[in-house]
């Protein structure tokens, strides 16, 4: 240890290193998928652990060779699976329907915690898991933990400190552990009145309560601060990133005064760490500079790739403590714009009284490890782009600049400079027809006839049941399917035979769905590995990677696209599987396509455009496959629009503009379907009462909704908003194993058929279920459809 703790307990100020705010916690080949899953399929506990440790090993090794170095320079986390779930764990917040099931609070690396983790994220056969929601502006999603009435917070200090000399011991410099900070902790969470039997609790209480709980939280963070300082750290990571954002059920301002209090009470436990508090996923703005310069925290990052470079009057709280400059973003793969980013830290250091460093906007695991693995991509594409680890040389090479100046960073500018104007003349990123199309847009492409109309014509030519059942479209993508698909990938299965095997596919689903006797059948998604990459993979403007694995949730992981160009579509992308599905049987199938702004939430998307125009080349792009299905006899088609509440603007001034765009590209998307085409959407993840105009907006015919997860409180909000369109609130919780009995979708369709009433409920599950095995699928459907059939005979 080369640092002197200082008479007040930490050590003694110094500058925080060059850093990243984090980077991706699964591996570079999906190891800690591969571990969780192996152990969620009965694995040993000791190899999910042995898995854990040496992908912290490595990362911590891999961060040091790329340059990272000095004490506190690199960011350690020990999050399993989620930093949310792990803070939870940390602080001892468990729910009591687990602590009844013998599930306390525990070291989450140890082999009980490691179960403890898992049950809160997947639930058991009893216990319905954490619910799962949106981190701020990306497709990652958290676990959400449950604040209880008389909550106890039990902080696991020797765990923590177990954590750290573990990671201590495998590297050169002292790294420096992230934990998500208090204040964000409480804003995230969830308030409930209490546990429910069997379910999570969805109750709640006065919301300005939780931050009463803000002093006790902080003695928690306290006793681990203290146990980190003895196992050696110099500095601490608490993110706040819920500083930067708005819409909390908590004003504004006794949040500003929670963080300011909060900040004192840390900054004054003796024998701590230094205190990194990176605001991140937007500006932090001047009340949050103003608390938390005030509080004696001896750094605090800000995120500069949303945020403008504050004014010298919103820096000077800052006064003496390390700013750490977020010049290179975290949320996207395209390279730091150089020239750019120099002038930010210019004018940072006219602006700030104190140590710069340079570091992310935003933790990197939102992005890839390393752009060189992709062998197969375009080369004039792969060098406009920066994955995690060309992220962490642009932020070395601009800190170089920042001490001294280094003669390479103006050639590096200049290279910059000249790829971006290189790409902005690229022939796929501009192509006329696209742009002219689009020019010739006008407002009645976007409107089909009045919904009552449809919905006659609907009935006329469907001939539905009441309570009509049908699932979202996929189902369990089993070891075959993926085997097939990899075969024919690899070019070991011809054309023709993946064909074959795809039809073989859907055949067995279709047969499935038939005897499960279900209304509106789907043809499985067996082709698709997934719902966005499968049409990216299908239009032009569009390059897909090979390794650019990110964490969505869990240890579930994307690929996301890049939507370089402009968008287009050289032929039928779905026609094919879907007419051969409707031709093995009489019942209607639904053809599946993936709406506009979920494309574009689950891609990384091009920089040098506003995203609505991007949205409306992939709208007219759909619209050209719709009217194929259209053509071929598909009676009914569903644009899955899951990621709408997703991609909605953190601040709440942006919302408008966004809802009406995304609204107005759906609406090119289906707006040639006739009346008697019955249009399908289906929304899932989070709360939906913010955007509830929008989906009534969106003028589909039929709505499916995932509810379970939340208590079906979207069901009271739609019939609140006066929602009149067919509409499926999901009754079965398809992220867990658990198989729902039929008392308890039963009494969930009756919920809906009185809320909403019979003549507009649809009865299905909450999502797709690809991820599902076919076990728990059949007994679960079988349970659906004998829910339906007892409801229906109430109606
Ligand atoms: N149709 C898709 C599926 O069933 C929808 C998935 C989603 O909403 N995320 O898999
Ligand atoms: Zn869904």
């Amino acid at each position: 240890m080369n640092t002197i703790p200082s008479p007040s307990g930490a050590p003694r100020p110094a500058t925080l290193p060059t850093t990243v705010l984090g980077y991706p916690r699964i591996g570079p080949d999906r190891e800690m998928k591969k571990a969780l899953e192996a152990y969620w399929g009965g694995g040993d506990p000791a190899a999910l652990s042995a898995a854990l440790s040496s992908q912290r090993e490595r990362t911590l090794q891999h961060l040091q060779g790329l340059g990272l170095r000095g004490d506190g320079a690199v960011p350690a986390d020990g999050a399993a699976i989620d930093q949310v779930l792990d803070a939870a764990v940390l602080l001892g917040v468990v729910p009591a329907r687990f602590r009844a099931a013998g599930l306390r609070p525990v070291d989450p690396d140890s082999h009980d915690g490691l179960a403890l983790v898992s049950a809160l994220a997947r639930g058991t056969e009893e216990l319905a898991p954490l619910e799962l929601t949106k981190w701020f502006d990306t497709n990652y999603h958290y676990y959400v933990p449950e604040l209880e009435p008389g909550a106890r917070f039990a902080p696991q200090g020797e765990a923590v400190a177990r954590r750290y000399r573990a990671f201590a011991d495998a590297s050169a410099d002292l790294p420096r552990l992230t934990l998500l900070g208090p204040v964000s902790f409480l804003l995230l969470a969830k308030v409930t009145t209490g546990a429910l039997e069997g379910g999570a609790a969805h109750g709640r209480t006065d919301p300005r309560s939780r931050l009463d709980l803000l002093p006790d939280l902080c003695q928690a963070y306290a006793t681990l601060l203290q146990q980190l300082r003895a196992a050696g750290a110099s500095w601490v990571q608490l993110e706040e990133p819920a500083l930067a954002s708005d819409g909390w059920d908590v004003p504004r301002e006794p949040i500003i005064a929670g963080t300011a209090a909060a900040y004192r009470q840390l900054a004054a436990v003796s024998d701590r760490p230094n205190l990194f508090v990176p605001v991140s996923y937007g500006a932090a703005g001047a009340e949050v500079l103003e608390a938390l310069g005030g509080s004696g925290v001896e750094a605090v990052g800000i995120d500069l790739e949303r945020g403008e470079v504050p004014t010298a009057a919103e820096l000077a709280p800052l006064r003496g403590i390390t700013l750490a400059a977020g010049v290179v973003g975290g949320r996207n793969i395209w390279r730091t714009d150089a020239t750019h980013a120099v002038r930010q830290l210019d004018e940072l250091r006219e602006r700030h009284r104190g140590p710069i460093t340079v570091s992310t906007a935003t933790s990197l695991q939102h992005v890839p490890h390393d752009v060189a693995r992709e062998r197969a991509l375009d080369p004039e594409i792969a060098c406009w782009l920066a994955f995690a680890d060309q992220k962490i040389t642009e932020v070395l090479s601009l800190a170089s600049h920042l001490h001294g100046g280094s003669p390479e960073l103006e050639s590096w500018c200049r290279e910059d400079a000249d790829r971006r104007a290189r790409r902005a003349q690229h022939p796929r990123v501009h192509v006329a027809a696209v742009r002219d199309r689009l020019a010739a847009v006008h407002a009645g492409d976007r409107r089909r006839g009045p919904s009552a109309v449809r919905r006659e014509a609907q009935q006329a030519a469907l001939q539905l049941p009441p309570l009509p059942t049908t699932t979202i479209g996929s189902f369990p993508q089993t070891a075959q399917i993926r085997r097939l698909r990899a075969a024919h990938r690899r070019g070991e299965l011809g054309q023709e035979g993946y064909v074959d095997g795809i039809r073989e596919q859907i055949a067995q689903c279709v047969a499935h769905q038939e005897q499960l006797g279900l209304d509106v059948l789907v043809h499985g998604e067996a082709e698709r590995n997934d719902m966005v990459q499968y049409f990216a993979e299908l239009l032009e403007g569009f390059v897909t990677t090979t390794h650019g694995w990110v964490q969505s949730y869990g240890s579930r992981c994307l690929r996301p696209p890049v939507l370089f160009g402009d968008v287009h579509r050289p032929q039928a992308m779905t026609v094919e599987w879907t007419r051969f599905a409707a031709s093995l049987t009489s019942r209607p199938v639904k053809g599946m396509l993936t709406g506009p702004v979920t494309i574009l939430a689950w891609s990384f998307v091009r920089d040098d455009q506003p995203l609505s125009e991007t949205s409306d080349q992939i709208a007219l792009a759909l619209r050209d496959e719709v009217d194929d299905l259209q053509r071929s006899g598909t009676q009914i088609i569903q644009v899955d629009e899951p990621a709408l509440r997703e991609l909605l603007p953190l601040r709440e001034a942006d919302r408008p503009e966004y809802l009406r765009w995304s609204v107005d590209s759906f609406r090119l998307a289906t707006g040639s379907a006739g009346a008697e085409t019955q249009i399908h959407t289906h929304l899932c993840y989070s709360e939906f009462e913010t955007v509830i105009e929008a989906i009534d907006a969106l003028d589909a015919d039929v709505t499916t909704v995932e509810a379970s997860r939340s208590g079906f409180e979207v069901v009271s909000a739609l019939a609140r908003h006066g929602f009149s369109r067919g509409i499926g609130p999901g009754v079965w919780d398809i992220h867990s194993p658990r198989v729902p009995s039929v008392d308890e979708l039963t009494e969930r369709l009756r919920l809906a058929v009185s809320v909403l009433g019979a003549a507009t409920v649809w009865s299905n599950p909450d999502c797709g279920l690809k991820t599902r095995g076919w076990p728990e699928t059949t007994a679960s459907l079988e349970n659906l459809v004998r829910a339906t059939a007892a409801v229906r005979a109430e109606i």
